[in-house]
């Protein structure tokens, strides 16, 4: 456990809650795409909320991007949700 020091320090926002070691969904854009880490592993203050995301897990996205060079949309072809009760005619 290299990365002890995070948690231990005091909330840099508050100065008064602790940073807990907690999951929690990153979120950040990537040519303009939404990229969304749903379980990365974060510090969270246990009095304000405010969140720092482990270095190693940005980084792992962040080189898991660039390696696959994901500049293009995702390939979903999902139909939009709404009414689907049309029935055919
Ligand atoms: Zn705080």
């Amino acid at each position: 456990m290299t990365n002890e020091r995070w948690h231990d320090d005091a909330c840099p926002r508050c100065f008064i809650g602790r940073l807990d070691v907690k999951r929690a969904a990153f979120i950040s854009v990537h040519q303009q795409q939404l990229v969304v880490l749903p379980n990365a592993i974060a510090y969270i203050c246990d009095i304000c909320g405010y969140q720092e995301f482990d270095d190693s897990a940005v980084k792992a996205l962040s080189d898991w991007l660039l390696d696959n060079q994901v500049s293009d949309p995702l390939p979903l072809k999902r139909k939009p949700r709404g009414k689907a009760h049309k029935s055919q005619s």
